[in-house]
Order: structure tokens, then C-alpha cells, then sequence
């Protein structure tokens, strides 16, 4: 017990200083984007509805036990079904970042993007961590198809861009989740860079090694 109660904490500290983290860089803004993380015993903690991620309070935060239900903390986001949509098909996730950041959600804009894999593999960085980013046709907020639509297109990947509103990432650890959804933001920043000149992205063969590295 007191090992889990310990690792609770620890994650509870994590997600505020992500949060604030996150917040301070402009990532996200008012009380837009929400984190969660799995705990060993299968527990969910995720950032409260209406919390800016600057200033989390850890112990307010809501938390799931491992059927999804609220058992206590603070009311859950609107937006925990996006969290649990990754973790059901990302069985190896041990944490979700989701934010509005402002370069991700301007890509989503962009007329011509392919759908199946919306950014090209610009850097290995970005291939490394986020490989693929399928795009999740718009749906207003609370409609019930967008966690279908979440749900179908997080069978292949653990990263995705939900259009007019931005991204959904799971990673095994936190800082998996949170380095990959920068990694993401700072590769759509160059690509909208980058938009009226010609480019050289890693070629297929380049992309294909690094993913196998992986
Ligand atoms: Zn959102």
C-alpha cells in the first residue's frame, strides 16, 4: 500500500509540473488541454474540468479507477474520452497529453494534408517519437463520434490530430507523452515554416530505418 500510495503522489507532483511546464510555454492557454497517467494498479489520474494545466493542484486531481469510473478528486474534463479512446487501444500507455497548441490546430486548417499522415517526416525526431499522425475529421465538442473516430484511428497510432481543435498523444511514461506532443507542435511550426518553399523530407527509405530502430 504504501508503495502505491507513493507512486501516486509522484504522479500526481508529475502532471502539475508538466502541466506548468507545458503552460508556461504558451502550449496551451486558459483552461484549454488536459493531461492524464496511468497508475501501476490500473488507477487514472487526469487534470480536472475547467483547470488551467499552469496551476494544477495535484491532490485535486481527478481520478478513475481501472473501469473508468470517477471515484474521487475533482470533476473530470469533458474531454477524459479521448484519454480513455488511446489508452483502450494503446494497451502499453501509461500516459495522454492533449492540448490546443496553436501550430498543430493550424496544420489541421490546412486544405491539402493527407489525412492518413497529415505532417511529412521532416526531422528524425519527430519520426522517432511520433511515426505517424492520422487526422480525426471535426465533430463538435461532446458528440459521441468523435471517441468513435478517436477510437478507429488510435488503432494505428498513439498519436493523433483532431481537425479544428489539435493533439491526442499517449506515451508508455509521461515524458514519452509530453516530449512527443512538442516534438509534434515544433514539426507543425516548420511545416507552416516552411509552406511556400520546396522541401527535402527524409525520403521513404530514411523514414522506414528509424522506424525499425525503434
Ligand atoms: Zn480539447
Amino acid at each position: 500500500m504504501t508503495a502505491i500510495i507513493s507512486e501516486e503522489t509522484k504522479m500526481r507532483d508529475d502532471i502539475a509540473r508538466v502541466g506548468k511546464s507545458i503552460f508556461d510555454r504558451m502550449l496551451t492557454f486558459g483552461s484549454t488541454g488536459n493531461i492524464s497517467a496511468r497508475l501501476s494498479n490500473g488507477d487514472l489520474l487526469m487534470t480536472p474540468t475547467n483547470a488551467s494545466l499552469g496551476n494544477l493542484d495535484p491532490a485535486r486531481l481527478s481520478r478513475f479507477s481501472a473501469e473508468g469510473v470517477h471515484v474521487d478528486g475533482d470533476k473530470p474534463t469533458k474531454e477524459a474520452f479521448l484519454h480513455q479512446c488511446m489508452y483502450c487501444q494503446q494497451k502499453l500507455s501509461g500516459a495522454v497529453v492533449h492540448l490546443h497548441s496553436t501550430h498543430a490546430v493550424a496544420v489541421s486548417l490546412l486544405e491539402d494534408i493527407d489525412p492518413e499522415d497529415v505532417l511529412p517526416p521532416l526531422t528524425a525526431y519527430y519520426v522517432m517519437r511520433v511515426g505517424k499522425l492520422p487526422l480525426v475529421p471535426y465533430y463538435p465538442p461532446g458528440d459521441k463520434a468523435l471517441a468513435e473516430a478517436v477510437a478507429e484511428r488510435a488503432k494505428t497510432s498513439h498519436a493523433v490530430l483532431l481537425a479544428n481543435h489539435g493533439p491526442v498523444v499517449a506515451g508508455k511514461t509521461l515524458l514519452d507523452a509530453q516530449y512527443a506532443t512538442e516534438e509534434l507542435e515544433e514539426t507543425a511550426k516548420l511545416h507552416l515554416l516552411l509552406q511556400s518553399h520546396r522541401i527535402r523530407p527524409l525520403t521513404p527509405d530514411q523514414r522506414q530505418a528509424l522506424l525499425e530502430k525503434k
